[in-house]
C-alpha cells in the first residue's frame, strides 16, 4: 500500500505542486499550513513521512518537529523542505532531529524520487527495479 505523507507547508503554490507530484503518483496526501495543525496531523493522520517547511505561521518547521518527537506514536521521518539558503542550515537540520533536507524551488522531476528514499521499499508508489541486485 502506498504510504501516507503529511505536508507542512503555508506556501499555497509550493503545496500545490508537491500534493500534484504525490498524488500523481498513487500517494495518500495529507496538508496542513501551519506547525500547530501540522503536529495535530501527525498525531491524527499517522503519516509515514513528514514533509516540513521550516518558515511556518504559529510555530516554526524546528518546533514543530520537536514537538512531534514528542508524541506517543512510533518515530515518523521527517525531511525539512525549505528555501533556507543559509550557511550551516542543513547541518542545523540533520542536528534537530530532522531526517533529510530537500531545497526549493522543488524540482518536478526529481521530488518524488528524492522523497521516496525516506520511505521503505514496500510504501513507494512505483515500484522500480533495484540495481545492487
Ligand atoms: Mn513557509
Amino acid at each position: 500500500m502506498s504510504a501516507r505523507i503529511l505536508i507542512i507547508e503555508d506556501n499555497v503554490t509550493n503545496l500545490a505542486l508537491m500534493e500534484y507530484l504525490l498524488r500523481a503518483f498513487g500517494y495518500d496526501v495529507v496538508s496542513a499550513a501551519d506547525g500547530e495543525a501540522g503536529i495535530a496531523a501527525a498525531e491524527r493522520e499517522r503519516p509515514d513521512l513528514i514533509l516540513m517547511d521550516l518558515q511556518l505561521p504559529k510555530l516554526t518547521g524546528f518546533n514543530s518537529a520537536a514537538r512531534i518527537r514528542e508524541l506517543d506514536q512510533p518515530r515518523v521521518p521527517i525531511v525539512a523542505v525549505t528555501a533556507f539558503a543559509m550557511v550551516g542550515d542543513r547541518e542545523r537540520v540533520m542536528a534537530e532531529g530532522f531526517d533529510g533536507y530537500l531545497s526549493k524551488p522543488i524540482e518536478p522531476e526529481t521530488f518524488v524520487t528524492e522523497i521516496e528514499a525516506f520511505l521503505p521499499q514496500d510504501r513507494r508508489a512505483a515500484p522500480r527495479s533495484d540495481p545492487a541486485r
